[in-house]
């Protein structure tokens, strides 16, 4: 504004410059063409009730003609005319901002020999007075513009802040555990990506709370099996009338029930070191065959029990690169549930082999299988395909779980294969 202001003020001055020396030389041109006193008269009048004055000198620059009768203005700028020979036509006094009047001169030469300059004067008031009027202007429609800025400042400002507060109340609401977030719908840039967020975290946070209580109410059913169990086979075997080999039977049962809850403790304390990734995996190669060959041992005497045939398949003596420890757990998890849903007379096959630089194991049995629409749930903790299952079957809903978990921090995957009435086949690739 201040660019534009300077700009308009140096054209309108530019203008009257030109104004003053166009019309002074117009005078100056009849006064040549037609010299004589009713000429110079005439130009007087002419410029007599204007804001400008025009003055007539001869060449010792007398004054034979002046539209100002009080002479002040001879006075005034007698200093200015200094110079009696000029040749063309010029502004003499340009100062419009401290002086009353700016002067152009315009020489005059006519034949009789007589020469001389007409001084044309124009009263500086009305380019003042204009200046200040467009001061004025510029004065208003800068406080307008202003007003303007601040009106629209404070109109985005809102637009943009009062969703960000809305988001802030709703991140607070969430923090005190209340899940009823209801945010606009903001469209596709970063404020509505940011809501977006907000409401999938509102989402996971709900989700979250409600498995953690389902989980706790998992375990504390889990748990509270076991010890009605305990604390009633306690009683009965605390009988004095029992004989010892009912006793035994009893005191036996307490000994397996303890043992249930001791794997359990044991499963949801690992589940709990990975979940909070204190737990980590130290890998290292070691051959396939020993380590498969001391888990078929291990486990063999179980299998015979139930008679149930297990087959260990591994055909080159390749090198894994695992932790031993681990993968040892997520095998006797597999071999275990193997043996848990199959029935007697059955087949199960351990099964390990390369493929393109990975260790690939599976345990295939011909058990119960497992309902296709569950299987995407085996591995939430404490999951159990139908729950009566595993008051049959034993197991807690918590194995899958910790193998998957296990299979993971190794970067590794499981898959199942499986049908109902005709067996599982559970492959890890790590
Ligand atoms: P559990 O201790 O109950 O076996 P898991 O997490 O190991 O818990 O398994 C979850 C569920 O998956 C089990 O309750 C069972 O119904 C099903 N399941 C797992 N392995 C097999 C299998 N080999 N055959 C049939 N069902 C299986």
């Amino acid at each position: 504004m201040y660019y534009l202001h300077q700009n308009m003020i140096d054209n309108k001055i530019e203008e009257e410059f030109s104004l003053l020396l166009a019309n002074g030389a117009n005078h100056r041109d009849v006064l040549m063409e037609h010299y004589s006193d009713t000429t110079i008269k005439h130009i007087v009048l002419m410029e007599k009730n204007g804001n400008r004055e025009v003055m007539i000198l001869d060449k010792t620059g007398t004054i034979i003609g002046s539209s100002d009768k009080s002479y002040m203005l001879q006075e005034e700028y007698q200093l200015f005319v200094d110079d009696f020979n000029r040749d063309k036509d010029e502004i003499l006094v340009s100062d419009w901002r401290n002086l009353p009047y700016i002067v152009s001169v315009h020489p005059y030469k006519v034949e009789s020999n007589q020469s001389g300059f007409v001084l044309m004067f124009q009263s500086t008031n009305s380019i003042n007075q204009m200046v200040e009027d467009m001061n004025m202007h510029f004065v208003i429609s800068g406080i307008i513009g202003l007003i303007v800025l601040f009106l629209v400042y404070a109109l985005l400002s809102k637009v943009l802040t009062r969703p960000l507060i809305r988001m802030k109340e709703a991140t607070e609401k969430l923090s005190k555990g209340d899940f009823e977030v209801n945010l606009p719908r903001l469209g596709n840039d970063e404020l509505g990506d940011l809501s977006k967020s907000i409401h999938k975290l509102a989402k996971d946070l709900e989700r979250l709370k409600k498995e953690r209580n389902e989980f706790l109410a998992s375990i504390a059913h889990e748990l509270n099996t076991p010890l009605t169990y305990l604390i009633g086979y306690s009683k009965v075997a605390i009988r004095e009338e029992l004989s010892e080999g009912e006793r035994k039977y009893y005191l036996k049962i307490i000994g397996e029930e303890s043992d249930r809850m001791k794997d359990l403790m044991k499963n949801l304390l690992d589940l709990a070191r990975m979940d909070e990734n204190s737990f980590t995996v130290s890998k290292e190669h070691f051959f396939a065959k020993p380590f498969l060959e001391s888990i078929y041992k291990f486990v063999l005497p179980s299998f015979d029990i139930k008679e149930i045939k297990l087959n260990l398949v591994c055909e080159s003596n390749f090198q894994i690169y695992a932790d031993s420890i681990r993968l040892e757990q997520v095998i006797l998890n597999l071999l275990d549930n193997a043996l848990k849903y199959s029935s007697e007379n059955s087949e199960v096959v351990l099964n390990a082999y390369e493929k393109d630089g990975k260790t690939v194991i599976s345990v295939t049995d011909t058990g119960i299988g497992i309902p296709s629409d569950e299987i995407e749930y085996i591995f939430e903790k404490l999951y159990r395909v139908e729950k009566s299952r595993s008051r049959a079957y034993g197991g807690s809903g918590i194995g899958l779980a910790v193998v998957k978990e296990l299979v993971e921090a190794h970067g590794g995957t499981i898959e199942v294969k499986s049908k109902i009435g005709q067996g599982s086949t559970f492959k890890i690739i790590i």
